[in-house]
């Protein structure tokens, strides 16, 4: 692989590596690979990108005959290349690890699902945006019709509350975007576990613009996000994102005191009044009541908590165990040969000061 020549601006033709996350993908990927080469190829004709660009296929722990797939189209063409992860680490850690691979050898990286859902030919559009002076381009669906009413329901409904929760995210912007690599240097010292990117990029500032695009069908195969893991990606978006909910629940436990402190008060007249014994009804409502706001309550709280013992414990996000190009053994030898070589390297530098 070449290593690309570090320039202050934008290159004329940048090189370009499309990311894809395959996640069991087999029958889908034999579809949409050959449209991905052919708006790479369609772009390079058109002078915008350098024939050096690549797509880069990041297999997700799949359980199916996706990886050998990948490996069957990269030697059908160079441009196809692929890595694979040890087990499945979900799309947000999927997209990292093909980010990070590609880092070094492009000016500018596309990550799109391989699906064929995200319009390819809006990537002519983004590196345009690029040219222009863009460091990341959001792809906007400009309508959700090939979607469920559930998925645009719950969809649409999850970025309203993560505007209400003060959380910076795109309206309608999922992963497909244009991100240069000199914001994937900054990105890179983001150390935290729980990935959320649609939330992340935008954190990094930078000049920004977006697409918009029509959001396709499937071309084949299911989709992973399953009402679970729709919930769950929503949770960590929220949680890596915003504190609001811990601040929101500390409202509601002023504005229940205060509420608690008027039932005091309407509690000991009745006394006096000699209402007591029909009572019962309203304590029992109340108790319930409190009771569920206060497991709510904790649960939210449970949950900053539990992502912040995963973030204490450092753990990798992800591990190549492949790669197209080499076989395990060397890729692992070779990383810890450049780790020992910075250590020596940090070694002599401290002792020569
Ligand atoms: N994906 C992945 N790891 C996972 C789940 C999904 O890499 O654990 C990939 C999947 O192969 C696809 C993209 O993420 O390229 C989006 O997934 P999917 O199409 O299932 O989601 P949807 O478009 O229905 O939201
Ligand atoms: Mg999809």
């Amino acid at each position: 692989m070449e290593v690309k020549q570090e320039t202050a601006h934008a290159p004329a033709r940048p090189i370009l590596w499309i990311v894809i996350p395959c996640y069991n993908e087999e029958e889908v990927l034999p579809v949409t690979a050959p449209c991905f080469l052919a708006q790479l190829l369609s772009m390079e004709e058109q002078g915008l990108i350098s024939e050096r660009s690549r797509i880069l296929f990041v297999s997700d722990g799949s359980k199916d005959g996706t990886w050998e797939a990948i490996r069957s189209l990269s030697g059908s063409d160079p441009r196809y290349q692929g890595i694979c992860l040890s087990r499945n680490r979900g799309h947000q850690n999927a997209l990292a690890a093909g980010l990070m691979e590609a880092r070094p050898h492009c000016d500018i990286t596309v990550t799109a699902d391989c699906d064929g859902q995200d319009d390819v030919s809006a990537m002519t559009e983004m590196v345009k945006e690029y040219l222009k002076g863009s460091e990341i381009v959001y792809g906007v669906r400009s309508g959700r019709s090939s979607d469920s009413w559930f998925k645009r329901v719950s969809a649409e409904g999850f970025y309203r509350l993560m505007k209400a929760l003060g959380a910076d995210v795109v309206f309608e912007h999922a992963d497909f975007r244009l991100v240069s690599s000199r914001v994937l240097d900054h990105f890179a010292d983001y150390g935290e576990v729980n990935l959320f990117l649609r939330g992340m990029f935008p954190l990094l500032g930078f000049p920004s613009s977006a697409v918009s695009y029509e959001r396709r069908k499937r071309e084949a195969g299911k989709s992973h996000y399953t009402f679970r893991r729709m919930l769950g990606l929503a949770a960590d978006g929220i949680t890596s994102l915003t504190v609001r909910p811990i601040s929101m629940i500390a409202g509601l436990g002023i504005v229940f005191s205060l509420l608690g402190l008027v039932l005091t008060v309407w509690a000991i007249a009745d006394v006096f009044l000699g209402n007591t014994v029909p009572g019962w009804a309203s304590i029992v409502c109340i108790v319930s009541f409190m009771s569920g706001i206060q497991l709510i309550s904790l649960g939210v709280i449970g949950q900053y908590v539990g992502k912040t013992y995963l973030e204490a414990k450092h753990r990798p996000r992800y591990i190549v165990s492949d790669r197209t190009d080499r076989p395990y053994r060397r890729i692992f030898l070779e990383e810890r040969e450049c780790e020992d070589r910075d250590e020596t390297a940090g070694e002599e530098t401290e002792g020569g000061q």
